[in-house]
């Protein structure tokens, strides 16, 4: 046993899923949704952890990905 203040109950975050990144986590998204915006996201299971900046880089680009495909009609 260790002692000192850490807590087993709680799981740490998951660490972002972009290759090379591995931030501490703040979202899970599918990992279909996440692949819109990162499509070289490696296979691990359904879910994908992003940290906070690539969460945000998900948002900007799915928002412009929904822009585009309004403005090409
Ligand atoms: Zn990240």
């Amino acid at each position: 046993m260790t002692p000192g203040g850490v807590r087993p109950a709680e799981e740490p975050p998951e660490p972002c899923l972009v290759v090379r990144c591995g931030a501490p986590s703040v979202r899970r998204l599918t990992l279909a949704e996440a692949r819109k915006a990162f499509p070289d996201l490696p296979e691990r299971g359904r879910r994908a952890p992003l940290c906070r900046e690539h969460y945000r880089a998900w948002k900007k680009s799915t928002r412009a990905a929904r822009k585009l495909d309004r403005l090409a009609r």
